[in-house]
């Protein structure tokens, strides 16, 4: 199941901001108090936690709902449980966990649930605060009415509990949606490879229609190759620099009286000012835009099996300490995790092939290619030029048919391969129809012309806008 959370701002007079924060304050003070008896005596489960505390706060804050305070407990367990954990793996230095901020849940019994999942067009919650039911409006954004929408259409579902959380003097209601991972029919079978700057694209077509079948004919038989900009190995150096002219500057402030600095990273300054530049949010926002840009059809959507620690084993062998900084900065796994997220909400497949040789052997010769002096560029030893991303696209894509398999993975081995064992491998995710056409246009991209011109660079590796 798929979780969107949307959080909409409530509008607050100023007596209900201090209603809310007198409920935030008793639901800490929980949370604290168990939390710190649960690590002293090693006691997180939940239900026993719940047996030793319940009545005391109840008494303690009768005007709080019971189910407040079950959920102040159930929470506390939570972060009592995984700081035990961590500890128990030395992750920690504290004795105890310091709660500072907290997200106060309210369950169906706590909020109008039944009563919001009614109604059309819903605007507000009534929530129970100290002494009684309160009706709060909601700033409703355009993303939460799209969601509600959705919940309208039964495309999602609201779950039924909600957070209230204050940030920055303002407080949030969180809602939390479920989405049905689309049904879709696949359109084309596209194949990516993240790299420092780029995100390569291999895009096959599908024929969909009577129409197009009968027209059948090359342009249709021909991998588009294109590729997205990123530019996070740009995005990265950038940030270093500013970051280290933050550094210079701050220094002198941090000067000791024996002439040495403090380490000025790990002050609060430092990390206030780094903060103000949100490199994050940009990097979170160019992961987005591919995703979007891999997902807008329904697609079969290839890519490499990330291993568990895929920067450590990319860099593995680069000398260059610069290069190695850069392809730290690559958030592979972030855009991988993000095309996997939206491609199940709107109805594509991903597959993960490995990435073993992907961009080493000769997309159409399966020779083993040799460097040039262009690091993006490899030589085919029957006299062509390559381009490094889109031999690993094309080769990603030979890897979900058989045939491809067997060559891209024995290219350099001088034994004979039995073909005949490998004929019936057919993949158990891609249906066999759509693998003979991958393999189809392949084996026509391979014979035609245009294959000698995909070499270096065939178009620029700009932005690319696809015109439909
Ligand atoms: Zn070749």
């Amino acid at each position: 199941m798929l979780r969107r959370v949307v959080a909409v701002e409530i509008e607050v007079t100023k007596e209900l901001n201090k209603l809310l924060c007198s409920v935030e304050t008793a639901y800490l003070g929980i949370i604290r108090e168990v939390v710190e008896y649960a690590v002293a005596n090693n006691v997180t489960s939940a239900t026993q936690l719940h047996g030793l505390f319940y009545s005391k706060y109840r008494q303690e804050y009768q005007d709080l709902h019971s189910h407040l305070v079950i959920q102040a407990i159930r929470q506390a367990a939570q972060i009592a449980k995984s700081f035990v954990k961590r500890r128990k793996k030395g992750l920690v230095s504290k004795t105890y966990p310091e709660v500072k901020t907290v997200s106060i849940r309210f369950t169906e019994f706590t909020w109008s649930y039944e009563q919001f999942i009614r109604s059309t067009a819903p605007v507000g919650v009534e929530l129970s605060l100290l002494g009684g039911r309160r009706e709060v409006w909601l700033r409703l954004h355009k993303r939460s009415w799209l969601y509600w929408w959705r919940v309208l259409t039964g495309e999602a579902r609201l779950t039924s509990t909600l957070i209230i959380k204050r940030k920055t003097n303002k407080w949030y209601a969180i809602f939390i949606f479920e989405i049905k991972p689309k049904e879709g029919t696949p359109q084309s079978v596209i194949s990516f490879d993240i790299n420092e700057n780029t995100v390569a694209v291999g895009r096959i077509d599908l024929l969909t229609t009577v129409n197009e079948v009968t027209n059948w004919n090359k342009q249709y038989m021909v991998p588009e190759l294109y590729a997205i900009r990123t530019d996070f190995g740009r995005l990265a150096r950038r940030y270093e620099k500013v970051r280290n002219a933050i550094i210079e500057r701050l220094k002198p402030h941090f000067a000791l009286p024996n002439g040495k600095y403090v380490n000025v990273t790990s002050t609060r300054e430092f990390r206030k000012r780094v903060k103000r530049l949100r490199e994050e949010e940009r990097k979170v926002g160019r992961v987005r835009h591919v995703a979007n840009e891999l997902t807008r059809i329904p697609a079969i959507i290839i890519t490499e099996e990330l291993g568990e620690n895929t920067q450590e084993s990319m860099i593995d062998g680069i000398e260059k300490d610069e290069l190695r900084h850069r392809i730290k900065q690559t958030p592979f796994k972030a855009v991988e995790r993000a095309v996997g997220d939206k491609a199940l909400e709107r109805g594509s497949k991903l597959i993960r092939v490995s990435s073993y040789r992907n961009s080493r052997v000769c997309p159409i010769h399966f020779t083993r290619l040799e460097r040039t002096d262009d690091w993006h560029v490899l030589k085919c030893p029957l006299g062509h030029l390559v381009d490094r991303d889109y031999a690993s696209i094309l080769n990603m894509a030979w890897k979900t048919t058989p045939e491809g398999w067997v060559k891209g993975v024995w290219w350099n081995l001088r034994r004979e391969i039995n073909w005949r064992e490998h004929e019936d491998k057919s993949n158990p995710i891609i249906p066999h129809p759509i693998m003979q056409y991958i393999h189809a246009v392949l084996k026509t991209f391979t014979a035609s012309e245009q294959s000698p011109a995909m070499p270096a660079r065939g178009k620029p590796m700009n932005h690319h806008r696809r015109s439909q």
